[in-house]
């Protein structure tokens, strides 16, 4: 459906959980940061539920995000279910990778389409700075699995952050000269633990195209502005939510694992929707859509999210 800016909304992301086997420095504390108790996580009856709303309101493309979406043990079940409502055209994934390689067949015969796997770094050392715990071995695995499944184009979402990883954006970028995939830099946005990070962490998509200029504009993809090597296999996308935000083109709205709709990332409203059925959810997710907000703050170092939650709550 369109909302009250005539934008159309067909794409729902949908956060499984709160819960992370990763502790990400620019997303989670070291400690808890995961707040939703059993009693208010959506059952996975609940989200199909809630599926079948968001179709009949014009939904074709659903995300399974988290916290960790792979971590909650009846994933490959919610997969299958959500796969399974009619009108449903894509089911995608974003992980971390680490439990990908045991799970990647599963959720392809389940109907997952493919998916994103987050990796902020090629080096096994600041993997496990940036993470505080897991291998790096054991998403490297999940991504080949994941290629091996027909997971595909499987996407690697990059943050960019300064002082950490602009030194292998080239690295980066040379994987989708033979690889037939996608890697996908994203601005770092001031929202949960990284708003304690120094100005310099915040670094503009731009610093690709400086640290890669040979790299060829090529369009647009959803939000990705995407680019290859001229003898390139695969893409690279550069995404700019903070330099060059895109809410005029928005076409997505977001499911907590707690049963709130959050119409806008950087917004603090959120419309609870856990505990209505029939009419009574349909109305109020139409009402949602309807009134999403024509844009969020202007985001820069200093100028924070408005989201009452941080990442891994929302799910990216
Ligand atoms: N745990 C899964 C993962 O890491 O892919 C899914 C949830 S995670 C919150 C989704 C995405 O949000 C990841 O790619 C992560 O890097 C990104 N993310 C988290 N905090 C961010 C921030 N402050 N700015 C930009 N991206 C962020
Ligand atoms: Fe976990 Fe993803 Fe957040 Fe990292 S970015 S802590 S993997 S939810």
């Amino acid at each position: 459906m369109r909302d009250k800016f005539d934008r159309e909304i067909n794409y729902l992301r949908i956060s499984v959980t709160d819960e992370c086997n990763l502790r990400c420095i620019y997303c989670m504390p070291n400690e808890g940061g995961c707040d939703t108790y059993s009693e208010d996580l959506l059952s996975r009856k609940e989200i199909v539920e809630i599926v079948q709303a968001a179709v009949s309101l014009g939904i074709t493309k659903i995300r399974i995000t988290g916290g960790e979406p792979l971590v909650r043990p009846d994933i490959v079940d919610i997969c299958r279910d959500v796969a399974s409502v009619k009108g449903i055209k894509e089911l995608a994934i974003t992980t971390n990778g680490l439990l990908l390689a045991d799970l990647a067949e599963p959720l392809k015969e389940a109907g997952v389409t493919r998916v994103n796997v987050s990796l902020d770094t090629l080096q096994t050392d600041k993997f496990r700075r940036i993470t505080r715990r897991g291998k790096y071995k054991e998403v490297v695995a999940g991504i080949r699995k994941a290629l091996q499944a027909g997971l595909t184009p499987v996407k690697l979402n990059t943050v960019l952050i300064g002082g950490f990883n602009i030194d292998e954006i080239r690295d980066f970028a040379e994987l989708t000269r033979k690889g037939d995939f996608e890697v996908r830099f994203i601005e770092l946005m001031p929202i949960g633990e990284c708003v304690k990070f120094p100005k310099s962490a915040f670094v503009k998509g731009d610093v690709v195209l400086e640290q890669v200029p040979e790299l060829v504009e090529v369009g647009e993809s959803g939000v990705a502005r995407m680019f290859r090597f001229a003898d390139g296999k695969g893409k690279v996308g550069i995404i700019s939510p903070v330099s060059q935000h895109f809410c005029l083109t928005c076409n997505k709205i977001r499911l907590t694992c707690d049963g709130k709709i959050k119409p806008c990332l950087h917004s603090s409203e959120e419309i609870l929707i856990k505990g209505l059925h029939g009419e009574e959810l349909y109305h109020t997710m139409e009402e949602a859509i309807f009134w999403k907000p024509a844009k969020h703050v202007d985001l820069s170092y200093g100028y924070q999210s408005e989201s009452k939650r941080a990442m891994n709550r929302i799910g990216g």
